[in-house]
């Protein structure tokens, strides 16, 4: 049974709908499409990229859960994608150089 839906066929969901028009639930439109769900403000912590004391060794990126480590195209970390970056504190924990802090939301 083939169940791929384009984006046009996922239902809004409004207070007016009739349950039956509500799209499943689990529904995956396309490839890669939860990037499309910005869920960093779960966060509470947060990290911070101390560029100064980074020595791209890039031991933070493959430890984070939600690919939110950025590297740009020749390598380099870049910083974090705080749209999805739950705050979790693994890539600060990993750090050897201690070039990433982690601090709460707020500041
Ligand atoms: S682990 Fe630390 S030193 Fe290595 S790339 Fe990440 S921030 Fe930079
Ligand atoms: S705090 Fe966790 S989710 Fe955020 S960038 Fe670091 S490892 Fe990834």
């Amino acid at each position: 049974m083939n169940t791929k839906l384009s984006n046009d066929e996922i239902r809004i969901v409004t207070p007016d709908v009739k349950w039956k028009d509500i799209t499943r639930g689990g529904t995956i439109s396309e490839a890669a499409n939860a990037r499309l769900f910005k869920t960093g403000d779960w966060r509470s912590m947060k990290p911070v990229w101390l560029q100064e004391k980074c020595k791209q060794c890039l031991l933070c990126y493959p430890v984070c859960p939600d690919t939110s480590v950025l590297v740009n195209e020749e390598g380099m970390m870049t910083g974090f994608d705080y749209d999805h970056c739950k705050g979790c504190g693994v890539c600060a924990k990993v750090c050897p150089f201690k070039a990433i802090d982690f601090v709460e939301e707020s500041k």
